[in-house]
């Protein structure tokens, strides 16, 4: 046995190699093979069988392998479990090898590196989410971040100082990361959800990147794009680079990059975010989040960019009016809403279908898509009346002027084309003249063959001859082998092909002429439709730029349609949004808890909040029971300024907000087991980062800060938190505590207000009236609340005699509970049971406690029972 490989497995070795770090999926007939360890991670990932191949060095050799008509659903899986898989493919007919010799392998090359953050398939991307390629980049002194969707082609690019990174990605989530070698971002890419993928340093060249750049859009300088600095370009050429390394060349369509102004959004980090359940909710899914609970759009890109509004709330005023007036125009005009709705529900995601067809991964369908979107689209701004708001004017605009393209695709393509172009059978009859008449030729031939079957049958004296098909033989004449005599008698006409258990099989030279005929013009009737895409997929790409403008504009319509939807269906009103430091909800309501009330069939209480800088103070300190509704309240204002910021309407009777620069939000104990830092260490962490970054523009809610130390650190710090934020930081902020002492700070700081909300007190049970109000909370209640919550009775009287013990010994200057703890009886978890009269022993309970059983015979026991039987 030699230890040379074999020329096949020499191939997949050379090919494997050159593509480190990702799975080989090597292609063979019907399959994609893996060897080695990749079957070993695959099968084990997949679970599929791992079985053997040949050997090599001695060692047999581990393979598994995927059908490649299921390959995207086990591609999914692998990158889902975080693998990148190099897709090597046949790349010319086993035919074409075999000529070469017999020991000459298929020739087969690398025609895709597939990772999370390159995906265009349909089946491997969630349609309703946006699928982020980022990159970040370091250049001396200067860093920033660039990313891509290139199932759509939006590419964008921003400064970013390191520490405004992990906001930015928690933002954008991207699936991969593209970052040099060395840069320690491992654990923010981890936190971020995003695979990090380390390039050569020399993958972040600026003058390299600007090259690229410049070769990809064929101009001369960037300039007409921007000004971007070194990192920047840094960034962008990384990504273009990484594209062009995994696409194999075929670059998908990427639009000018947009620079995105730092301070155009709302800034809100990892944990705000993960707090607010702004687009997940804290279990994970979408389910539960602001998003789900708000999605009223019918598109995938209208719900795309939904998510980005949600995810950056803007700060251009402007911009925010400009959407409130669309929101507006539509909430006033049901109709045109509902009109409008209905069209863009036949809407198909065209910044996907053309993304595909750009790299060339496209088919008919697509084509379809492009065609479907601009005909809607040009219907949808027709539907729009003159005078509308500016941001529908415009997008009516972007969806005039495609009727040249929707001409040529009408004209060229069937109502229902199929997936693959190279089936065919997409081109429409009418749209190439050359194209139908070999059709013609080609089903004419189908109709001769009917004929001709009829002939020989009169001819041979056999009825039941048929004329068949397989791919086999081609056309062929079949008989039962009852009439084989006979036709082998005509071999004049017959030529025998085949005798099979029962059948016999023929041909004639006519047949064969025929087939010829009929696969000659199968074939070129392929051959015309392959043109004709070819055509219509540059007619389409030609148009790139304007198809991208009408897809945004109707996602853009679709966005404030839902909002005008969910405003009205919801009762919501347009928020007042100006420079000032105004905040004053009245009537405000928790878009999420109110929804799931509803499901309940119970209301939802709606709550006032004036947090005005200048004119009110602009801090509440809000105390009350657990479960009283103090989070709700909290989060429903927080999400209000998101929802008025991103340019929707607001649930509340009454909103006026002044704009919202950094919004924050802290709950007390979380904890993050996954990074090992205690529960507290964590609530520390994120709150200095507050106190250090809150502007006076900032809205901060911070939810039971403190309560993962003891009472009274933890009383201290929340007090010395609050002094801070009201001295320092001078923003508009929501504070939860249970700490009742803290009320008092109200008289010390002029710009704090107590506010509780209120329960009654009924019968020794408490009841949750969910309404804010102003003044201090005069208890807790969590006796009660435990009792609620299904506490042993016997807990619950227990605690409550310590409480009104810690009360009373407060209010009589006690100076510590210990003290006081000291004088309570200990551990009466169960309450004494009545003491037991003490009485003298019956004789019959002294002659019962004198039996012992065990050394008792069947006679001696049953003597006993008359025994005791005596005493009673
Ligand atoms: P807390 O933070 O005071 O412990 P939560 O805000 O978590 O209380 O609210 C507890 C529950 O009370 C919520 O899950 C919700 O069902 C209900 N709730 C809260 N606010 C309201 C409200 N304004 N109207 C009606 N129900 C409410």
């Amino acid at each position: 046995m030699s230890d040379q490989p074999t020329p096949m497995m020499a191939q997949y070795l050379a090919i494997r190699d050159a593509n480190p770090g990702a799975l080989l999926f090597y292609r063979m007939g019907d399959f994609y093979e893996m060897f080695f360890d990749d079957a070993v991670a695959a099968a084990a990932a997949l679970d599929i069988a791992l079985t053997k191949r040949g050997t090599h060095q001695g060692e047999p050799i581990p393979m598994c392998g995927v059908p490649v008509h299921a390959a995207e659903s086990y591609l999914l899986t692998l990158i889902r479990k975080g693998f990148r898989v190099a897709i090597a493919e046949q790349m010319e007919d086993p035919a074409e090898a075999k000529k070469r010799g017999s020991k000459s392998v298929v020739a087969r090359d690398v025609v895709r590196l597939v990772t999370p953050g390159t995906l265009t398939e349909e089946s491997l991307l969630e349609a309703r989410r946006h699928n982020f390629l980022a990159a970040f980049a370091q250049v001396r002194d200067e860093t920033a971040l660039a990313w891509v969707d290139i199932s759509t082609g939006a590419f964008q690019v921003m400064e970013c100082p390191l520490p405004r990174l992990a906001p930015e990605l928690a933002r954008l989530a991207p699936r991969e990361l593209l970052a040099a070698e060395g840069a320690g971002l491992d654990e923010l890419a981890d936190d971020a959800g995003a695979a990090l993928t380390d390039l050569p340093a020399g993958a972040f060249d600026s003058a390299g990147g600007a090259r690229r750049l410049c070769a990809l859009y064929a101009v001369e300088t960037l300039d007409g794009f921007g000004n971007f600095s070194r990192a920047e370009l840094a960034a962008m050429g990384a990504i273009v680079d990484y594209l062009d390394m995994t696409q194999k060349g075929k670059l998908p369509l990427l639009r000018p990059p947009m620079r995105e102004r730092a301070g155009g959004a709302v800034q809100i980090d990892a944990s705000t975010r993960r707090n607010l359940e702004l687009t997940q909710s804290l279990s994970g899914g979408r389910e539960g989040s602001l998003l789900s609970a708000i999605d009223r759009t019918v598109t995938a890109p209208g719900a795309r960019l939904l998510e980005r509004r949600i995810s950056a709330p803007s700060r251009d005023l402007p911009l925010i009016h400009a959407r409130h007036d669309a929101v507006a125009q539509l909430v006033e005009d049901p109709r045109l809403t509902a009109d409008l709705r209905e069209a863009l529900g036949r809407v198909p995601d065209m910044d996907r279908a053309l993304s595909r067809l750009a790299l060339d991964r496209g088919g008919p369908r697509d084509l379809a898509a492009i065609r479907a979107g601009l005909t809607q689209g040009a219907a949808i701004a027709d539907r729009l009346p003159e005078g509308s708001a500016q941001v529908l004017a415009q997008a009516a605009g972007d969806l005039t002027g495609h009727d040249a393209l929707i001409d040529l695709l009408d004209e060229a393509l069937v109502a229902e084309p199929p997936l693959l172009a190279r089936d065919g059978g997409f081109v429409a009859t009418g749209y190439d003249e050359d194209l139908d008449q070999t059709r013609t030729l080609r089903d004419e031939g189908r109709g001769v063959i009917a004929g001709m079957q009829a002939d020989y049958a009169a001819r041979a004296g056999v009825t039941s001859l048929k004329i068949k098909h397989n791919n086999v033989l081609g056309y062929f004449i079949e008989t039962t082998s009852t009439h084989a005599e006979r036709m082998l008698a005509m071999s004049d006409v017959f030529i025998h092909r085949q005798t099979t258990a029962n059948q016999i099989r023929f041909t004639t030279v006519e047949l064969s002429e025929l087939e010829t005929r009929i696969l000659n013009a199968r074939d070129r009737a392929l051959d015309i439709e392959r043109v004709v895409f070819a055509r219509l997929r540059a007619a389409v790409l030609d148009q790139a730029a304007a198809i991208g403008q009408a897809a945004r504009a109707l996602a853009e319509i679709d966005l404030a349609a839902g909002f005008a939807d969910i405003a009205t269906g919801e009762g919501w009103t347009r928020p007042r949004v100006d420079d000032s430091r105004a905040f004053d909800v009245q009537g405000g309501r928790h878009p999420v808890v109110e929804r799931a009330l509803k499901r309940k069939s119970e209301s939802f209480v709606a709550n006032d909040c004036d947090l005005t800088a200048g004119q009110t103070p602009a801090i509440w300190l809000l105390t009350g029971p657990n479960m009283a509704g103090k989070s709700t309240f909290l989060r429903q204002n927080a999400l209000i300024a998101v929802l008025a910021q991103a340019g929707g309407f607001v649930p509340a009777r009454h909103a006026h907000i002044g704009m919202v620069s950094q919004l924050f939000s802290r709950v007390g104990a979380a904890d993050d087991l996954a990074r090992g830092r205690s529960t507290f260490m964590v609530e520390m962490v994120e709150t200095a980062a507050i106190l250090n970054q809150a502007d006076d523009r900032a809205l901060v809610i911070l939810d039971e800060i403190g309560r993962g130390t003891a009472t009274w650190d933890g009383l201290s710090i929340a007090w010395a938190v609050m002094e801070h934020l009201h001295a320092v930081n001078r923003c508009r902020a929501l504070f939860a505590t249970h700490y009742h002492e803290m009320t008092a700070l109200t008289a010390k700081l002029d710009g704090v207000e107590n506010a509780t909300v209120a329960v009654r007190e009924w019968e020794g049970e408490v009841i949750f009236l969910h309404e804010v109000r102003k003044g201090a909370a005069d208890r807790s209640y969590g006796v009660q609340v435990a009792r609620l919550a299904g506490l042993p009775a016997s807990v619950v009287d227990r605690a409550r005699e310590v409480l009104d013990a810690l009360e009373s010994g407060e209010r009589e200057g006690a100076a510590r509970p210990a003290a006081l703890i000291d004088d309570l009886p200990l551990f009466r978890a169960v309450p004494p049971a009545p003491a037991a009269p003490v009485a003298k022993e019956s004789p019959l309970d002294a002659r019962l406690r004198d039996i012992h059983p065990d050394s008792l015979s069947p006679r001696e026991a049953l003597d006993l029972i008359y025994d005791l039987k005596s005493l009673t």
